[in-house]
């Protein structure tokens, strides 16, 4: 497949009152054709943030990228003019956030909105951004859609509001699409329908999507690989299938015993003890001691590199193997 994607070695930190928050500390993903990537972790992980980087939405300031480099379609996004990179977003990449609401225009119509696209980039007459603009609210499931294009984003649920979202990242087909937590706002069924959507329409045009998600429950179906990030870095990388089996790092390993699971009612949910750390002040050694059960001395002291674990797999702990033998877990035993 055609590699659309290459972060490599990204550094991100932000200026604060307290000092330096290190945000993203050496991230490395990429991402093919028609692929889809899970990253994961919890907030603050520096997941958003690595995808704001490659947008080039980032704030700045006081939001920095100190090193690294971010290459679309072989070209370096962090070198190129503002006027190139203005004419890759849109057309080359599309975000969807979490919250439509406040991401969509709340004085516009749907149809205004969505038509915009075709007016802006692809020169379209108002007659054929409107047809256009039906076309996608039908593509994406939205019943009604001739008479529903003239309604504001505020007469729409959460659900159908997430599909206009998504009707927009579509409307130029880029070549990537990058969702961030799309789902998270809504409630479990919607859920899974707004996130079957999305696959399926990732695999009919071929796109490479970046799912950015705190929740391991919803990517099983949907991805190629998950990239776990932690305290700004990637911690476990690996295809979705084996991580499901049995991960490689013990913070992989608690989000999956995380996940509420059907046979496993009445019981009480498992947590990662803890708090994600202070991004001012990221813990020495490996950054997860302080909160992972199979801690020892040198994880204290020395910062794990992400060591290859098989093709295509990799994680960032000293104790990659003893992890991988304890398999998925199922609720007791350590970790
Ligand atoms: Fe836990 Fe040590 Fe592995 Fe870090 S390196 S995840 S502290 S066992
Ligand atoms: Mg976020």
């Amino acid at each position: 497949p055609v590699m659309l994607l290459d972060v490599k070695d990204l550094h991100i930190e932000f200026r604060t009152r307290d000092g330096v928050a290190r945000a993203v500390n050496g991230v490395d993903y990429s991402v093919e054709a028609g692929r889809t990537l899970a990253v994961l972790g919890e907030s603050g992980s520096g997941k958003s943030v690595t995808a704001q980087a490659v947008m080039g939405i980032l704030d700045t300031p006081p939001g920095r990228i100190t090193r690294g480099e971010i290459r679309f379609q072989g070209r370096d996004l962090l070198t190129m003019g503002e006027a190139e990179r203005r004419a890759i977003r849109g057309p080359g990449m599309a975000m969807i956030f979490q919250d439509a609401l406040s991401a969509l225009n709340p004085v516009l119509s749907v149809g205004d909105q969505l038509g915009e696209m075709f007016i802006v980039h692809r020169g379209a007459r108002r007659k054929e951004a409107r047809e256009r603009a039906v076309d996608l609210m039908e593509r994406v499931g939205i019943p009604g859609a001739a008479e529903r294009v003239r309604q504001y984003p505020h007469q729409f649920s959460g659900g159908m509001r997430q599909r206009i979202m998504i009707a927009m990242a579509l409307a130029l087909e880029p070549a990537l699409i990058i969702a961030d937590e799309p789902t998270t706002a809504l409630d479990v069924t919607v859920q899974a329908q707004v996130m079957e959507l999305l696959a399926e329409l990732q695999r009919e045009l071929g796109m490479g999507l970046i799912l950015i998600t705190h929740d391991l429950g919803v990517v099983a179906d949907v991805a190629d690989r998950i990239a776990v990030m932690y305290a700004g870095r990637i911690v476990e990388t690996a295809p979705v299938h084996d991580i499901y089996r049995a991960p490689a790092h013990p913070y992989t390993r608690g989000l999956l015993r995380s996940i509420p699971r059907l046979d496993q009612k009445g019981r009480e949910l498992y947590a990662i003890k803890g708090l994600p750390p202070n991004l001012l002040a990221i813990p020495p050694g490996c950054a997860f001691h302080p909160r992972c059960p199979l801690a020892r001395d040198i994880c204290r002291t020395e910062e794990p590199p992400l060591y290859d674990v098989a093709p295509g797999r990799a994680s960032a702990c000293h104790f990659w193997r003893e992890t991988l033998e304890l398999g998925a877990g199922t609720g007791d035993g350590p970790g």
